[in-house]
């Protein structure tokens, strides 16, 4: 099958490529240009490899957008599905129930670091943070708070994804700004860049208590922001101020959860017990859309009442609750526990940092390296939008075989959680290799500029 010889309009990535211009608009990309980006269209994977039109193979060192756990097409996973679609593949939670949503919100309510915790279940993880923004504002209006609690602290540079509510927490930057009149105005602490950045939140939460329905933060990582890192030992104090004034604390775990950062989730690390977390990206350990909005019991009792009343949370997504998904993410919960996926997090984060310290190119090239589990960016020193350096490197890596992607000047590294010790030597290896190339053409380039 894989040297097979196609024929017709079906040959080679070129041609799929004007099939794909044609007809599909790809998000975060300009379609202008995409087609020269040299995109890889996928056909199929095998373990931590994508496989695209041609056979051609790459290791997935961004996990399909940090989505991806265990690896593609798992075969524990796949039997999941499997079984599962010879039940049902999806009821609506609306108003009825279905068993294996339910058994996957018994698992998670064990390994959630929260008291008491209910799931509402979205698709995207941008709906888990719209939903668990609108729980929070109503939670403080059944409490009998007519008045203020009307806001939110977020954090500068702050990611929560692209639906109007998440940008409005979100701290803008690239591309948002067109979207400016729409996003309602939040309180703003700092950006994890600023290494007071969790004591001024503290702060802000104090002298601000009674305008605040809730803080939302990324524990530990703001990831879009390219992978900013705070200390763990910081987010003590935003839990004791959220604590000493009632304000809910919202933990966005959509990149963190799910071992990313070597626990099950971040908050974990960071001794956060929230009133409302999300989840999302690897919930599914990559298959399916599924999102999730936790609420603690002092959240979810707000919402009892008579049946039909206004304190009922009017809100729910379509395929809330897919039981596909459900089944695949069930299955993947106790994956990560048999295989000691955080275990080898943590071994292959340790490995992969001192594998890029040790590399004389990347050092003299990197502004900053930042590793957490397995979120990592190299930061480049001198790039800018001409040189694009960052973009290059990620085009050059893939070229030699391993799917990166670079955010600003950061190239971004998220391996799957169960890349081995080879692979993060060959992610290295090629990125430097990468680098090479590129810092190599631009000396050219400089010279004939000069
Ligand atoms: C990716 C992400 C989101 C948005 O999730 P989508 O599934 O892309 O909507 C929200 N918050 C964080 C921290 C994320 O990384």
């Amino acid at each position: 099958m894989q040297n097979e010889i196609r024929i017709g309009s079906d040959a080679g990535a070129a041609a799929w490529i004007e099939r794909d211009m044609a007809v599909v608009w790809h998000g975060f990309t300009q379609m202008e240009c995409y087609g020269r980006n040299a995109p890889l269209i996928v056909e199929r994977a095998e373990g931590r490899e994508l496989i695209d039109v041609d056979g051609r193979r790459y290791l997935d060192a961004i996990s399909s957008l940090w989505v991806t756990t265990l690896g593609h097409r798992v075969p524990e996973l796949d039997a999941a599905l499997r079984d599962q679609i010879d039940r049902v593949a999806h009821s609506t939670l609306l108003g009825n129930g279905n068993r294996v949503v339910i058994e996957l919100a018994e698992a998670l309510a064990q390994v959630v670091p929260m008291d008491q915790p209910h799931f509402l279940f979205a698709a995207d993880g941008a709906s888990a943070v719209e939903q668990s923004l609108k729980i929070a504002f109503q939670y403080w209006r059944n409490i009998g708070h007519g008045q203020g609690r009307d806001t939110y602290l977020a954090f500068g540079e702050a990611y929560h994804g692209d639906t109007v509510g998440g940008l409005s927490v979100g701290g803008g930057g690239f591309g948002t700004e067109v979207f400016q009149p729409l996003r309602f105005p939040v309180l703003r602490a700092p950006s994890f860049a600023r290494k007071d950045a969790l004591r001024e939140a503290a702060r802000m939460v104090e002298t601000h208590a009674q305008r605040l329905a809730a803080v939302i933060v990324e524990p530990m990582v703001q990831g879009a922001a390219g992978m900013l890192i705070a200390p763990a030992g910081d987010f003590l104090q935003l839990q004791q101020a959220c604590e000493r004034t009632g304000v809910l604390l919202i933990c966005d775990e959509v990149a963190t959860g799910f071992g990313r950062t070597g626990s099950l989730f971040a908050a974990e690390q960071c001794g956060l017990r929230p009133d409302l977390m999300c989840l999302g990206k690897g919930i599914t350990g990559g298959y399916l859309p599924m999102s999730a909005s936790v609420a603690n019991r002092r959240v979810y009792e707000a919402f009892l009442g008579p049946d039909l009343s206004e304190r009922t949370f009017y809100h729910g997504h379509s395929y809330g609750g897919n039981a596909l998904a459900a089944a695949v993410a069930l299955r993947h919960l106790s994956l990560l526990k048999q295989w000691n996926v955080l275990d080898n997090v943590r071994a292959r984060s340790a490995q992969l940092e001192a594998s890029l310290r040790a590399s004389e190119r990347l050092r003299a090239a990197a502004r900053d390296i930042r590793v957490a589990g397995l979120m990592c960016a190299i930061e480049l020193a001198g790039d800018d939008a001409q040189r694009r350096l960052a973009r290059r490197t990620c085009a050059a890596m893939v070229r030699r075989g391993v799917l990166a992607r670079s955010l600003g000047s950061n190239v971004i590294l998220v391996p799957p959680l169960t890349v081995t010790a080879a692979e993060i030597e060959r992610i290295v290896a090629t990125l430097a290799a990468a680098l090479g190339d590129v810092l190599d053409e631009v000396a050219v380039l400089d010279e004939a500029g000069a």
